[in-house]
């Protein structure tokens, strides 16, 4: 009898030691087949801040949306030909840099002393290398020195004058600094700089044109499922003393960790860098065990509502997800992944 007892027990233990891993595996199965996995995803913005609808003509309009939709195109077609999503971001980010719309590049904010002064910064999911350069005035895609800081120095963030010869020294072009002259953002600095007369205080002005931001971030997830996170600005208009937003400081401005997320983010950027926004997102994924959806709306609108700071991030997941969301009137904004493609900016 004891035998029998012995035996059957020990025939319900190697039923339960085979059996054990096969539950596991179909529950790991499950949950990973209840995410559709997006083959490669990428998501761009380019400024959150008072976008209205009747703020932009019809022109200005469909302007924004062609430069959103070709900057996609860019990253977008790296990503299908099985290309990297580093180059995808740099490339997009290019693109935008390159356009007078965006407050990056060559259509960078004035600061009080009518210069322009760039940030940027990069980083990737898969061991969380990461670059970035602050107050730059002659580098003419920023993006690209955020990129050589990574690869090419010990260091992650570099400033001023040491980030142009970084930059200039390791071949990257090197513009005058008028070629970032747009009389559009000239005039907004004059505008502020009226506003700050009548006012009769320092206004370092959230707004960088009329209240229309245009900082550009993007985020790629590529086929091999590295994801990477990317920002370029000019900051914020009538800014002073060198001073750095959000932007380049990784895990405010930029983050990017494959086993969570990557993210960019515009807006206010002293809020961005209290709160340590771009990081905060995948902290609540990590420790919360919020998805991607979830832990974007809860740092943007409830953290930095609570907190006052305007703005709106974009982040990508490891299985494509997307979130683009913003406390502000509008966006530029916009993803691309097998099938679907989006382009917005106001809330619609
Ligand atoms: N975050 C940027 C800064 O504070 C500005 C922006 O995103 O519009 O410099």
């Amino acid at each position: 009898m004891g035998k029998n007892v012995l035996i059957l027990l020990l025939c319900a233990f190697a039923w339960v030691a085979c059996e054990a891993p096969a539950v596991e595996e179909d529950q790991t199965n499950e949950t990973t087949t209840e995410m559709e996995q997006a083959e490669y995803a990428i998501v761009i913005h380019g400024g959150a801040g008072t976008i209205t609808r009747a703020d932009l003509t019809e022109e200005q309009d469909s302007a924004y949306r062609a430069a959103l939709n070709a900057a996609l195109d860019i990253g977008e077609g790296i990503l299908k030909e099985g290309g990297t999503a580093i180059d995808a971001v740099e490339q997009t980010i290019h693109y935008l840099e390159d356009s007078p719309l965006f407050n990056a590049g060559k259509g960078a904010v004035f600061t009080n002393e009518g210069r322009n002064e760039m940030d940027a910064s990069i980083m990737m999911g898969v061991d969380r290398m990461a670059g970035a350069v602050g107050g730059v005035s002659n580098v003419k895609h920023p993006i690209s020195a955020a990129r050589a800081v990574m690869e090419k120095s010990p260091h992650v963030l570099l400033t001023g004058k040491g980030a142009e010869q970084f930059s200039a020294d390791n071949g990257l072009e090197i513009v005058d600094p008028s070629y970032f002259y747009t009389q559009r953002r000239w005039d907004a600095l004059q505008r502020a700089k009226a506003r700050e007369e009548d006012k009769g205080e320092a206004q370092v002005e959230l707004d960088h044109d009329d209240r229309k931001k245009g900082t550009v971030g993007c985020v790629a997830l590529d086929k091999e499922g590295n994801i990477v996170a990317g920002t370029s600005t000019g900051g914020m208009t009538n800014k002073r003393w060198n001073r750095l937003g959000d932007s380049p400081i990784i895990g405010a401005g930029t983050f990017a960790d494959n086993a969570t997320c990557g993210v960019s983010c515009t807006g206010h950027g002293e809020y961005f860098i209290r709160w340590a926004v771009a990081y905060d997102v995948g902290a609540r994924m990590a420790y919360k065990g919020l998805d991607l959806e979830t832990a974007a709306r809860e740092v943007v609108h409830e953290e930095l509502v609570k907190a006052g700071g305007e703005g709106g991030l974009i982040a990508l997941d490891r299985y494509g997800n997307v979130s683009m969301p913003f406390n502000s009137e509008g966006m530029y904004r916009g993803y691309a992944k097998p099938g679907e493609r989006v382009v917005a900016i106001y809330q619609e």
